[in-house]
This record gives C-alpha cells, sequence and structure tokens, in this order.
C-alpha cells in the first residue's frame, strides 16, 4: 500500500516532517504537541561511505565498501553486528546458491570456528549466533569499517543540490551528525531512507498489514540423537518434523500461535526453536513492538515449561535466550528506480545490472490470525529470478542506496527475495557500488556498470581465494 493512502499507513509529509514517518497514525491521534527548539549539532565525521543499519545487508555493505577503499562508517542500534542474525537469534541462513564473495567467506569462516555446518547444500546453512556476532566484529575491523553500536539513526538531511549529506544520531553521546558522499539504507524497515523524504510501499496493497514478527528462542539440556524426529532437515519433507513438534506441544497442553512451529539444531546439544508469531503489529511502532515483544517472551516461555513438564525426552530443556529484538520480517519498501515484481519472479527475469539471482520462493506467512497461522497461498509460482542495482537505488533522493529487505520491491517479490543469502548479496553490490561512486565523485546510478560489474567479480574471487 502506498504510504499517503490509510489511517494505519505512515504519514509521510517530506524531509520536514521527516520524522512523523516514524511513528504511526493511532499514536499521532489525540497528541499534545511540544515545539522543540531548533539547535546546532556537531558533525563528528566525514566518510565516503556511510551504512545504517548493521544486519546482513549492512554489515556487508560496509566490509565491501570498505575494501573497496572507501572510508567506511558503519551506524548500528543495536549492542552486536548481525541484526536478524545475532540481536534475532536466526541461526540458518537460506538461499546460499550462487552468491560468491562475502557469503561464501562469512559461512567458511564459521566453518573453520567449527560454529556451524552447511544443512544443504546451495539452499540452507546453520551458524551459531554467539560466535556470528563475534565473526562479522573481527570481519569489519579487518576491513577497516569503523563501527558505532548503541547509536539510532534518527534524521536525514540533504544539501542544497538536494544531495543526501548527514545523517543524524541519538546516542548516549547525545545527538550527533554524521557527513558522507554515499549513504546505504540496511535499517530493514528503511527508516533511514522514511526519514530523508523518501517514498515506500508498507505492507500487502489490499489492506497495509505486514507478515507477523517472530520471536526466536535458543535452547540447551536435549540430545539431537533423543528429538531428532521433531528437528528440521531431518526428513525429506519438512513439513513432518514441523507437525510431530506440534503434535508434541498440543499434548503438553499448548498451541504456538506459528502453526508450523520449527526445531533447528545448531549443535547436538544447542537449538534454536521458531514457534510464534505476532500478527496485526506494525514495525515502525514502539508500542506495537513492545506489545508484541512481551506477548511473545510469554509464550515462549509458556512453550518450553509446557514441554518440559511432558519430561521424557523433554525432561531436562532449557530456554537459554530470547531475541533482543524481535525478528521483523517486513518494514518499508523503498522506492528505487526499478522495481521488483511479482511478475519477475513468474517470469524468471534477467537483467543487465544484475547483482543478485533469487533461488528462494514465495514465502507469506499468514497476515492475520483470521487466516491461518501457517504460510499463505498466493497462487505465484517463482523461477530463479535477478535483482538489478537498479532496485538498491533511491529514486526519490540523490546519493542514497538502500539494501537488504528494504530495497524497492512488491509485497510477493519482498516476501522471496528478503532472506539473508540474498540480503548479503544485495549488501555486497551496494556497498562497492557505494565507494566507486565516491571515489569518482558521481551518483550511484552514474557509476558505469562495466566497472560495477568487474569490481564485483575480482571482488568474488578475491573473497573465494
Ligand atoms: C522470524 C524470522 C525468521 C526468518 N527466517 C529466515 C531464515 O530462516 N533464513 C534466512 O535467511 N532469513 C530469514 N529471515 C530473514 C529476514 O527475513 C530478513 O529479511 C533479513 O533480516 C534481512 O536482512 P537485513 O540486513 O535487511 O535486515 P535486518 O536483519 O533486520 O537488519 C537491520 C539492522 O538495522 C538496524 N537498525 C534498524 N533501524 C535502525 C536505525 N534507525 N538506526 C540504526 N540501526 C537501525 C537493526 O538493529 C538491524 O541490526 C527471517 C526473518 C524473521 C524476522
Amino acid at each position: 500500500m502506498k504510504h499517503k493512502l490509510n489511517r494505519r499507513q505512515f504519514i509521510h509529509l517530506g524531509t520536514a516532517l521527516a520524522s512523523a514517518g516514524i511513528c504511526n497514525a493511532d499514536e499521532r491521534q489525540n497528541q499534545l504537541t511540544y515545539h522543540e527548539a531548533t539547535r546546532d549539532i556537531p558533525i563528528v565525521e566525514r566518510a565516503d561511505v556511510v551504512v545504517c543499519g548493521a544486519g546482513p545487508a549492512g554489515v556487508a555493505a560496509a566490509m565491501a565498501a570498505a575494501r573497496c577503499g572507501a572510508k567506511t562508517r558503519l551506524i548500528e542500534v543495536n549492542g552486536c553486528l548481525g541484526g536478524i542474525w545475532t540481536a534475532g537469534l536466526l541461526c540458518w541462513i537460506l538461499d546460499t546458491k550462487d552468491k560468491p564473495g562475502l557469503l561464501v567467506e562469512i559461512m567458511s569462516r564459521i566453518l573453520e570456528k567449527q560454529a556451524g555446518y552447511v544443512n544443504k547444500p546451495g539452499y540452507s546453512f546453520a551458524y551459531d549466533v554467539e560466535v556470528m556476532k563475534w565473526l562479522l566484529e573481527q570481519m569489519c575491523v579487518e576491513a577497516g569499517v569503523r563501527i558505532q553500536l548503541h547509536t539510532r539513526v534518527v534524521a536525514a538531511a540533504r544539501d542544497k543540490q538536494d544531495r543526501f549529506n548527514l545523517a543524524i544520531t541519538e546516542s548516549k553521546s547525545g545527538r550527533q551528525a554524521w557527513a558522507g558522499k554515499v549513504f546505504i539504507d540496511a535499517t530493514g524497515d528503511g527508516d533511514l531512507a522514511a526519514l530523508a523524504g523518501c517514498g515506500f510501499d508498507l505492507g500487502r496493497p489490499k489492506d497495509g498489514k505486514t507478515q507477523p514478527m517472530s520471536m526466536m528462542a535458543i535452547l540447551a539440556g536435549v540430545q539431537f540423537e533423543q528429538i531428532k524426529e521433531f528437528v528440521r532437515g531431518t526428513e525429506k519433507n519438512s513439513n513432518v518434523p514441523k507437525l510431530k513438534l506440534l503434535a508434541e506441544l498440543r499434548k503438553a497442553g499448548v498451541d504456538s500461535s506459528y502453526g508450523k512451529p520449527t526445531l533447528f539444531r545448531i549443535h547436538d546439544d544447542l537449538f534454536c526453536l521458531a514457534a510464534n508469531h505476532e500478527y496485526d503489529v506494525l514495525p515502525t511502532s514502539a508500542a506495537n513492538l513492545t506489545e508484541a515483544t512481551m506477548r511473545a517472551r510469554a509464550e515462549i516461555n509458556s512453550l518450553v515449561n509446557a514441554l518440559r513438564r511432558v519430561g521424557g525426552v523433554w525432561k531436562n530443556l532449557r530456554l537459554v535466550a530470547t531475541n533482543e529484538h524481535i525478528g521483523v520480517r517486513e518494514g518499508r519498501r523503498i522506492h528505487g528506480l526499478y522495481t521488483v515484481s511479482a511478475e519477475d519472479l513468474k517470469q524468471g527475469l534477467r537483467h543487465k545490472d544484475s547483482i543478485c539471482r533469487v533461488y528462494f520462493g514465495v514465502d507469506v506467512h499468514s497476515v492475520s490470525e483470521s487466516e491461518g497461522k501457517g504460510i499463505t497461498r498466493t497462487g505465484v509460482r517463482s523461477r530463479a529470478y535477478d535483482i538489478p542495482l537498479r532496485s538498491l537505488i533511491a529514486k526519490d533522493v540523490n546519493g542514497l542506496m538502500m539494501a537488504g529487505r528494504c530495497i524497492s520491491g512488491d509485497f510477493i517479490a519482498h516476501s522471496s527475495y528478503r532472506v539473508t543469502g540474498n540480503a548479503v548479496a544485495l549488501g555486497q553490490a551496494a556497498g562497492l557500488t557505494a565507494a566507486l561512486a565516491a571515489k569518482t565523485h558521481c551518483l550511484p546510478q552514474d557509476v558505469p556498470w562495466e566497472q560495477i560489474k568487474t569490481t564485483l567479480t575480482r571482488f568474488d574471487m578475491d573473497t573465494l581465494e
């Protein structure tokens, strides 16, 4: 749904009122207002490339930019790098096929540390969340990325030529501005682009509803050999262990809000549980996020406690951790120079400026409990398709790119390309394009494609060594 139309959508009034784009209409209703005085804030740094958000897409973008020689700043609100991979306790990378370069390097280094395994070649890869946190910090530092954690992007500014030139943050250090030649929005929710005045879509076209959020959980106290019939990746049909786990939960007297509860093996004595769906919550409402987080955490505790009470193989089951940040599947989709659509998926469309080939299919989790608690049938069958670089370049603001789940696409296409194997490839391409643009003082769309292609190829070969 276009952002301007619906009361449930965020009202976007351009740069001057950009902060309005990050609270929802319900929260704004009947509110008293306070006029905040204008003030001067320090410009703390001038970088070539500023990447906001350090999820899979953001870390890849920052590493790629820095490896191409750009002075690169990475800004993240959480206390760790990795986004859904770490703060979101995901532990499972999907769509690893044909993703040379950084994704291969990350997976290889996880394997070296004996902190993960290939579940299905060219498809899924499991990893230990704590090791991933550490590895991403190591790799960013090695690449020369300047990292700022615990810092939220809250505003954006453009120069007289209407080019994006400052990201403004809030942190323990107060309000600060970060100058750059090219900016990359890798916040997942498209915060930076919305703050800068870019147009965006949010949710499914007919009613603006977004896919559910989910809280994951790390579990211990059980052994793989004892519970393997309930663990994903052990049967040809991935639904079988999920249905067995659901039956086990029901036997314990509880039912999960996600109708296909899934257990992932990280190590033989460490697992990740995906059993929660939070429906009808908006990713840009702090009130919604708070309610969803607390409801989800209570549900996970009750599911784990119920299983433990069943005894048998579950008698020593322990809940080790829940998400620092509830997992958000879907936020703003920022308008770009090209919009990836369901039609592209159906046709298996190829592009001259392709920077990622997506193999993962359409995967819409039910947007509302009344429509079921599992995956929604959309009738769209996808074939492997390309993401063009143009869908990573903002349409409405110069000098701004997107990477990860906030790139330009429609509701159906997003449900497919959003998984993290693709997020890394998108980040890598955004980072190196931004570095080339900064080096030659041009806009990302003006960097010759041949130059990008050559750098991408060299980059992939370098990191595969
Ligand atoms: C429950 C769940 C299950 C999933 N399952 C899988 C799976 O099995 N395999 C898979 O590959 N993918 C899976 N996904 C993928 C996932 O859907 C995303 O698409 C993926 O996280 C995209 O990566 P990203 O880097 O774009 O965003 P994110 O991982 O969301 O990273 C965005 C980062 O930006 C930071 N940020 C946000 N706003 C600001 C701000 N204003 N200022 C500073 N920093 C900010 C966030 O803290 C975060 O670190 C799942 C997602 C969810 C939620």
